[in-house]
């Protein structure tokens, strides 16, 4: 028993023979009883009297009854307790003792006392779902169970007794870890499972006979999945981007990928951190390529993920020619590319009847860059321009546009982490957008939304925090006030 907000660590027990201790014989130890049985656990129930439907369970010899009051010895040989009493001083007297002896107890809606939780379980054959809400909030747990008992039908049952019964045959046709893995995924995508939910049985069992009986294909064949990752927000991961996560024994990910996407992924698949800004450990592109090409021949299922779209200023045309040069298979799974994120989740139209009828997607990520850029064609109006850029170039980009004739009163949205928790939004006019962008201490990753389109953010934004603005006159005051002070 602690308080410690430490989660709690989940365990499915084999109580077979094991001895259970239950204490108390009123309805709610009889409601407890059911499913210690059905684990086929020894259950010795202590209580001074006995509900007529517990006694009953007594007679039929199912379980063994220790008449009287608690006594710790009655913990002698039991792995597990529960105490459904509704006498507190006795529920802590059987906590008490259990802790002394390291026995397991769970003391019924008292979870200050209990050192296990009874889940809220979903069961489909041998397949179990078992939820927990830390204790906190068992309604929430309840009405998730409830939404996961709609959604799992019963072949979903059959389809765990069929490989728990032949999990050995399918262990000999397929020892490697890698090809079993494979197995499975075709199997669960495939004939078998629709079988199963057809509720023929029988020919479920013969698709599960012809899929052991064949020849997997290209056994040691790896590949490389180019996968984008979207923004930050997890929810606007592609189906295809989440099951390919799911698959993957090795996923090569940039900085930027966010930690709520890297959760949905496999758990046990190494993770890589790479990309020229990775904390601590400098992979040039040539070491990505190294790595997608050492894994994939190796038989492993690569996924190459990368933060946004792969295709838009993500270098992924590099990766693909280079995969394509040396003959691994390939596939692209595209992403929400900020620009259109950043847009979506600041309130900004990229295009709009009244305001802009072309949108570019730019990088000016390096002050070379810049030169290259056609700065006549972006100064132009009734555009929209998205621009991927680091902060510390803000300052060049809007005295060239200046210069190409972009209006000084042009509106802009500058973005700093769209579409995560933490997004702000920060809008004004061109002419004051480094000094806007110092002032707020904007960081990146941000993309700078220029256009008249930008100014809709601040009657449209509905994401977050509300667009921050100041005029620039009062810029010149804070500063003016801080110097002062410093001074
Ligand atoms: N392939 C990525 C872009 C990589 S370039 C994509 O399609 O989105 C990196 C630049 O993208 C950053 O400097 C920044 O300008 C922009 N960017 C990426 N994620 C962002 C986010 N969550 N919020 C704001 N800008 C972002």
């Amino acid at each position: 028993m602690s308080d410690a907000p430490a989660p709690l660590f989940p365990l499915f027990a084999d109580l077979r023979g094991r001895r259970v201790l239950v204490v108390g014989g009123g309805a709610v130890a009889r409601r407890k009883l059911e499913p210690l049985l059905a684990a086929g656990a020894r259950v010795r129930l202590g209580a001074p009297w006995l509900d007529p439907s517990v006694a009953a369970l007594v007679q039929a010899g199912r379980i063994e009854h220790l008449a009287g009051e608690f006594s710790p010895d009655w913990l002698d040989g039991a792995w597990l307790v529960v105490a459904a009493t509704d006498d507190a001083a006795v529920n802590q007297a059987v906590a008490t003792a259990a802790e002394a002896r390291q026995v397991w107890a769970n003391v019924v809606d008292d979870l200050a006392l209990s050192s296990y939780q009874s889940p809220a379980r979903i069961e489909r054959g041998p397949l179990q779902i078992a939820i927990s809400s830390g204790g906190g909030a068992p309604m929430l747990a309840r009405h998730l169970r409830e939404k996961l008992e709609t959604e799992l039908d019963d072949s979903i049952g059959a389809l765990a007794a069929l490989l728990l019964r032949e999990r050995a045959r399918i262990r000999v046709r397929h020892p490697r870890l890698t090809e079993r893995r494979r197995f499975f995924d075709a199997l669960l995508a495939g004939p078998v499972a629709e079988r199963f939910r057809a509720g023929d049985a029988a020919g479920a069992q013969a698709a599960f006979e012809a899929a052991l009986a064949e020849v997997p294909p290209s056994r040691d064949r790896g590949s490389v999945a180019l996968v984008g990752a979207g923004p930050g927000d997890p929810g606007l991961l592609t189906l295809r981007a989440l099951r390919l996560l799911n698959q993957a024994d090795v996923i090569l990910h940039d900085r930027l990928v966010s930690p709520g996407v890297l959760a949905l992924a496999r758990r046990d698949a190494d993770f890589i951190e790479v990309g020229k800004q990775a904390a601590n450990h400098h992979v040039s592109q040539d070491g990505i390529h190294a790595l997608m090409l050492e894994h994939a021949r190796a038989g492993r299922r690569v996924v190459r993920l990368k933060g946004g779209d792969p295709f838009v200023f993500g270098r992924g045309g590099e990766e693909l020619e280079f995969l394509h040069a040396h003959g691994i298979a390939f596939e692209v799974v595209p992403g929400v590319t900020a620009a259109l994120a950043c847009a979506a989740y600041a309130g900004v139209p990229l295009t709009h009847r009244d305001h802009a009828q072309s949108v570019r997607f730019v990088t000016a990520h390096a002050r070379d860059s810049l030169d290259t850029l056609d700065w006549r064609a972006l100064a132009q109006e009734k555009q929209t321009l998205a621009v991927y850029m680091g902060v510390a170039g803000l300052e060049a980009f809007r005295d060239r546009l200046l210069a190409h004739g972009r209006a000084p009163a042009t509106p802009f949205a500058l973005i700093e982490n769209g579409s995560c928790p933490e997004q702000r939004v920060l809008t004004g006019r061109l002419a004051d957008l480094p000094d806007l962008a110092r002032h707020f201490e904007v960081q990146s990753p941000a993309l700078l939304i220029l256009g008249e389109v930008a100014a809709l953010a601040t009657t449209l934004h509905w994401f977050g925090t509300p667009p921050l603005t100041t005029p620039p006159t009062e810029i010149r005051e804070i500063r003016g006030q801080s110097a002062f002070m410093v001074a």
